[in-house]
């Protein structure tokens, strides 16, 4: 009946008008193309978009803070730590599972055959040894200044830079009678690329703070409950602002996705060993979202779990559209707790903590990539380099932020573990920014569905505590 078409595109608004914005995005961005517009341009026509980012990225300190400090202090320590394992035995099994996946597919499709190239090309190796980067993952996780910990930057070697050149040239000028030579001078605007940095926020660091900030005050008694008050009510803010800004992400999705189809290399590129390496990075990212993860929720918990990822769609088109996990987040919070019902007690506690470490697409990726780049080179790479490259890999993606492009820069780690050509990174930069946005919406999925799977196999720790508390108080 009428009333109730009425009634599910009421219900369904967000995911139609987020599915529609990304529909239209795609149709306005090819369809602007021909016009060749000026980087200057391109980031005036995505200006929309970029807000829509910095929204978001404003809700994540607040949000991530809040609600881990909150789902801590509400769980006494023995419930909280058996949760904690769950999270984090799903969390390393499945990251595992996908830079697997990700070497099985790169060794048997093979995309960087038929390459010339010789090892070495004379470039300087440096070494960094993945010791190194091991402590620095350590390092991260205890930030000696919280304020400063909220403001880290990223160094990045790929950043882009609008520059107006000014050039003096020798010109004739035809139309004038004497045809003298004149000097005359132009400007004109270039990209260059320059080391750049990506502002962040040093989430590891924070996480944990946060996390034994909250178990504290949970077991403060009536001394703590003021700060228990204040992070609760700071949480159901925060959520109330995302409520806001999400009417206006499909707008902001829609700029986001054109600007970027607007502004992307010609793909005649794509041709050869770099179009089997997208195909090859699509397969592999496809196997592990559509097959892997659904089946793992379905054997756990025997529910179906494409009703599950149909409650995070909006979310996993955030996703797309940002190319960063952690400014979905607020996203995905919402998606979770009102669409799938997950207990916020498991949300609060599992999400801010998935969106830093937990990337399964970033695992997989650096793994496949760093394989890819050594059949570039034309280097053959043995069992023990392989197993070296799984574990930094993991490492790396752990230690990405969630923010666009952080695996290319992690991926350094990855490279020089196993002495392969870090200047080589350049090779698949040009296809970069597109598998980065399928790469961020797979460590969506990844932590969407483990809060899932926690939530069910926590749901008697769930139910005690409920008694125990006389009511659904938590529950809202
Ligand atoms: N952009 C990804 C994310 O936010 C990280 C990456 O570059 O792989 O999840």
């Amino acid at each position: 009946s009428k009333e109730n078409v009425l009634a599910f595109f009421k219900n369904n608004a967000f995911v139609l008008f987020t599915v529609a914005a990304v529909v239209v995005g795609i149709v306005l961005g090819f369809a602007l193309r021909p016009y060749k517009m000026t980087y200057r341009e391109v980031k005036y026509f995505s200006f929309p978009g970029e807000l829509l980012m910095r929204m978001l990225q404003m809700l994540v300190l607040p949000l991530l803070v809040s609600s881990l400090i909150t789902g801590m202090a509400a769980l006494d320590s023995k419930a909280s730590g058996k949760m904690g394992m769950r999270a984090l035995i799903y969390y390393m099994t499945t990251t595992f599972i996908a830079v697997f996946t990700g070497i099985i597919v790169v060794l048997i499709i093979h995309p960087g055959k038929g390459s010339k190239a010789e090892f070495g090309k004379q470039q300087k190796i440096e070494q960094v040894s993945p010791a190194d980067a091991f402590l620095d993952l350590i390092r991260n996780m205890f930030p000696p200044n919280l304020v400063q910990a909220c403001t880290q930057q990223f160094k990045t070697k790929y950043g882009k830079r609008i520059v107006t050149v000014t050039m003096t040239v020798n010109e004739t000028l035809f139309n004038s009678t004497n045809a003298t030579q004149e000097v005359m001078e132009i400007s004109r605007e270039e990209v260059i690329p320059v080391p750049g940095q990506v502002n962040g926020v040093n989430a590891l660091g924070l996480v944990v703070f946060s996390v034994c900030f909250g178990l504290i005050i949970g077991n403060m008694k009536e001394q703590g409950q003021v700060l228990r008050d204040f992070f609760d009510a700071m949480n159901e803010a925060i959520m109330r602002l995302v409520a806001i800004i999400m009417w206006y992400a499909p707008i902001g999705i829609l700029f986001l996705i054109a600007g970027k189809i607007v502004e992307m290399d010609d793909l005649t590129q794509m041709g050869g060993q770099l179009g089997m390496y997208t195909i090859t990075v699509i397969i592999g990212l496809l196997i592990h979202g559509v097959l892997i993860l659904p089946t793992l929720y379905f054997v756990i918990t025997r529910q179906n779990p494409f009703t599950f990822i149909a409650g995070i769609l909006q979310a996993l088109v955030t996703a797309l559209g940002t190319s960063s996990s952690s400014a979905t987040l607020p996203v995905t919070f919402k998606c979770l707790e009102e669409n799938n019902k997950i207990d916020k007690r498991i949300t609060r506690f599992v999400l801010p903590v998935g969106a830093t470490i937990n990337m399964d697409g970033t695992a997989l990726y650096e793994a496949l990539a760093a394989i890819f780049i050594a059949q570039v080179n034309n280097v053959e790479m043995n069992f023990g380099q392989i197993l070296t490259i799984s574990i930094t890999a993991t490492a790396a993606s752990i230690g990405a932020a969630g923010i666009p492009q952080a695996g290319l820069v992690t991926m350094v780690i990855v490279l020089t573990s196993v002495g392969l050509p870090t200047d080589d990174i350049t090779l698949i930069i040009a296809v970069d920014w597109f598998l980065d946005r399928l790469r961020t919406t797979t460590n969506v999925l990844g932590d969407s569905i483990g809060a899932g799977i926690v939530e069910f196999l926590s749901r008697h720790e769930l139910r005690s505590k409920d008694v125990e508390m006389g009511n659904s108080v938590l529950e809202e």
